[in-house]
């Protein structure tokens, strides 16, 4: 059997619980060897709207999860500045292992707006999706207002549902209020350390 490979992208603005069970729960229900994360550059969807830096969420990533040894970090998309497309992740990462399977992972949200994602068609030629569940999100109303064609690439993830998204440790953060339990610990460390998030955004 080839072997199979996660991608999972996304602002990680910071990485949460949230992103580390959805990878972890993927990983496992699919049985991929590796899931790496890919944290964007500037995302396509959300321009204007970048909180930390790219080394900041790098450096992040790296303390979440140096301690699973099927995890890694991809610096890809921060290297290669401007908009962060996937497909020209995903056409790296193919040329790095030319007999992998690939798996993008994602949350519900995020697959609401994929049938937008620019050349989304050579995507779903050469992946799958495996996709979370968000609580905040309904799971039939989604797939419902799929295209058809997408439909057929597309595997759900069970897992535990958790209603944290990073929008909300960032305000948190501004407030001066406490961080603890919705990320691991050497992530705060690291926010405090370095004064991030301090702005009312
Ligand atoms: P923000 O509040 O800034 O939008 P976010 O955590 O939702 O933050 P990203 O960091 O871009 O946004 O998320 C990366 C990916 O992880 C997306 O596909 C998103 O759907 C998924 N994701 C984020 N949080 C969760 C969660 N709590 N459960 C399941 N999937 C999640």
């Amino acid at each position: 059997m080839s072997m199979r490979i996660g991608l999972f992208g996304g602002t990680f603005d910071p990485v949460h619980y949230g992103h580390l069970r959805l990878a972890e729960e993927a990983r496992e229900h699919v049985g991929l060897e590796r899931v790496y994360f890919v944290p964007a550059h500037l995302s396509p969807f959300r321009t204007s709207e970048k909180h930390a830096e790219g080394h900041h969420r790098l450096q992040m990533l790296h303390l979440a999860t140096q301690d699973n040894p099927a995890f890694g970090v991809s610096e890809i998309e921060i290297e290669r500045g401007g908009v962060s497309y996937t497909i020209d992740t995903l056409n790296a990462f193919r040329t790095q292992y030319a007999h992998a399977e690939f798996y993008l992972i994602m949350g519900l949200d995020t697959l609401a707006g994929f049938a937008h994602w620019y050349q989304v068609e050579a995507i779903l030629q050469v992946c799958q999706l495996l996709v979370g569940i968000r609580p905040t999100h309904d799971w039939h109303a989604t797939l419902a207002s799929l295209p058809e064609w997408v439909r057929p690439n597309l595997q759900a993830v069970p897992m535990t549902p958790l209603g944290i998204s990073a929008s909300d440790p960032r305000r948190r953060c501004a407030q001066g209020r406490s961080l603890r339990y919705l990320m691991p610990p050497d992530v705060i460390e690291y926010i405090h350390q370095h004064q991030l998030y301090t702005e009312p955004r």
